[in-house]
């Protein structure tokens, strides 16, 4: 279904089981879109680039050491999570969504494809207060979530001290940040690093890597009513 090539050319570490799964990946994400709204993008070359290389963009920008756990927060149809499982099945992965239905597509794909990843149907601001998901990850990842400001709040709790919140961001980066100043600093992070690149298809993007530094307070996260009226 997909260009394999095409993938291979964007991300070469790629075995070729890897990209056999990536293009049952594709073939399910389709198929399953004309059931449940999964995606706006369903053209293969289009699925590669802006759903698997963007994703797998995370992979040039941040060093995940072997067997490290990371939690995907509001996954979606799997991404970026579900692209980093299959490019790294070392990594212990959690997809967290409040969509049950998007999770049981995920969890018909990795059937399919043969992996495994944690799914948790919940709230971001639900299982960040839960003693079985706070500071359990070495990185909470993101994409198209929220803004920064409120996307910090829902993903800072679940990282260990030391761990990292890795927010995958397009134009705008430098707004984001500033309006999530505050934010940042008080759920015990500090920016560490600010990648920007530009990808073939998907214009300008930036990865924001926030460490943790300080253990969250356990006011934190807050209901997303209060989150809205009164960000941080
Ligand atoms: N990350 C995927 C991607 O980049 O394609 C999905 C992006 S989609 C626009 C946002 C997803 O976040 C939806 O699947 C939605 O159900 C989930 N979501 C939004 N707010 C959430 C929350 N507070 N807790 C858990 N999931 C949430």
């Amino acid at each position: 279904m997909i260009d394999k090539q095409l993938l291979k050319a964007g991300a070469p570490a790629l075995s070729d089981e890897a990209l056999e799964r990536f293009d049952k990946y594709a073939e399910m994400l389709v198929s399953k879109n004309e059931q449940i709204n999964l995606t706006a993008i369903t053209e293969p070359d289009e699925i590669v680039r802006k759903h698997f290389l963007d994703s797998l963009a995370l992979l040039d920008f941040v060093d995940l050491p072997e067997g490290s756990s990371l939690i995907d927060v509001g996954t979606g149809a799997g991404f970026p999570g579900l692209a980093l499982l299959i490019a790294r099945p070392d990594l212990k992965i959690t997809l967290l969504d409040s969509t049950r239905k998007k999770l049981g597509v995920i969890e018909e794909i990795l059937n399919e494809i043969g992996l495994q990843a944690n799914l948790v149907h919940a709230r971001a601001e639900d299982a960040g207060r839960d003693p079985d998901f706070r500071e359990k990850y070495d990185f909470a990842v993101a994409r198209a979530v929220a803004n920064l400001r409120e996307l910090t709040e829902y993903c800072v709790p679940f990282v260990k001290k030391g761990g990292s919140f890795i927010a995958m961001k397009g134009a705008g980066t430098d707004e984001e940040l500033e309006n999530a100043e505050t934010a940042i600093a008080v759920l015990g992070g500090k920016v560490k690093e600010i990648n920007k690149f530009s990808l073939d298809g998907c214009g300008e993007r930036a990865i924001i890597n926030i460490e943790k530094i300080i253990f969250t307070d356990a006011k934190y996260p807050r209901p997303a009513g209060q989150m809205k009226k009164r960000p941080l």
